[in-house]
């Protein structure tokens, strides 16, 4: 079975969307990669930090969902990473209020023993030394390593986060994070400069609009499911990283033709996150559920049209 090795926030996180609030909830880049990789049969692990104010109970439901969580250092008299955000009408915009980095401002990440041997890593948004530091204790270099990033880094931690992004195969980034990072609009320009950052790869997600993966010359779209109702985008972004790596690790499969499956594994995964506020639900989602959407995701993208 592949082992995954995920490092990234683990938060608690306060939002607001036009259609309700929450306070202090379960949050986290990594949080979510991890719930949307737990529906492979891989074994994945996370890398984080929290502090002493953060609820034994939200390790257990991880644990629940068979994520290990014994490289997530618990620092008793500090505080949990704490990020506040408000979506607008248009769910596609939104503000953050608060990074609160607390426990993650001086985080020494320490790689468990029984996860230097991972065979995929995904290095979730966080702090650019942080995910290198990760790089640099795996002993063989992974089958593939995967890096999710987002402006915060890019304004405040530019040289670290060029030096981490050289060192990839797959980068995954919005689209306004890709223009901002390549300083380019179309984002197919912006690929290309960023093919030369380093990733083989570039996956640019455009929330509602899908996403948009890049190899070289090559390149292959996924849409984002039409959904009735969509409650809160947080974590969607996470959630597709965490089914795409999670789809790769379970295939053991990284050509680009297999990747194409991953990118609508992770596409099919984020679309159920958005329905409910936080985590909620990629805690209660069941197999059955992911299949029949995959068959949507099928439909709505097939077509037949006679060529001359
Ligand atoms: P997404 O909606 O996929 O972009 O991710 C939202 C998650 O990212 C939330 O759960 C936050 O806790 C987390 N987050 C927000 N800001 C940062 C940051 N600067 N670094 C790492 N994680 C963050």
């Amino acid at each position: 079975m592949s082992k995954l090795l995920i490092v990234g926030t683990v938060a608690f996180d306060a939002i607001e969307t036009p259609f309700g609030k929450t306070d202090k909830i379960l949050g986290g880049a990594a949080t979510y990669i991890s719930l949307a990789a737990s529906q492979f049969n891989i074994n994945s692990g996370i890398v984080s930090v929290v502090g002493g104010d953060f609820p034994k109970e939200f390790l257990q439901t991880l644990n629940k969902k068979r994520i290990d969580t014994s490289g997530i250092e618990i620092i008793e008299d500090g505080k949990t990473f704490f990020w506040r955000g408000k979506y607008h009408n248009d769910l596609n915009v939104r503000d953050t209020l608060t990074t609160e980095l607390n426990v993650l401002a001086d985080f020494q990440p320490k790689v468990p023993d029984h996860f230097q041997d991972a065979d995929f890593l995904m290095l979730g948004n966080l702090h650019p030394s942080v995910q290198m530091a990760v790089i640099q204790q795996i002993p063989k270099r992974p089958k593939l390593v995967a890096l999710d990033t987002m402006n915060f880094w890019m304004d405040n931690t530019w040289n670290e986060l060029m030096e981490v992004v050289a060192k990839v195969d797959v980068i995954t980034i919005n689209d306004e994070e890709a223009r901002q990072m390549s300083g380019e609009y179309s984002l197919v320009k912006a690929a290309k400069k960023i093919h030369n950052m380093g990733p083989q790869y570039v996956v640019i997600k455009k929330g509602e609009h899908g996403a948009l993966l890049f190899n070289n010359g090559e390149a292959f779209f996924a849409p984002a499911l039409p959904l009735e109702e969509v409650f809160d985008p947080t974590g969607a972004g996470d959630t597709f990283a965490g089914g795409f790596i999670g789809h790769m690790a379970n295939t053991h499969d990284i050509s680009f033709e297999n990747m194409k499956r991953a990118v609508i594994a992770g596409s099919n995964l984020a679309s159920f996150c958005v329905e409910k506020f936080g985590t909620e639900r990629m805690l209660n989602l069941t197999e059955e559920e992911i299949q029949n959407r995959l068959h949507q995701f099928k439909q709505l993208t097939q077509f037949d049209i006679e060529l001359s």
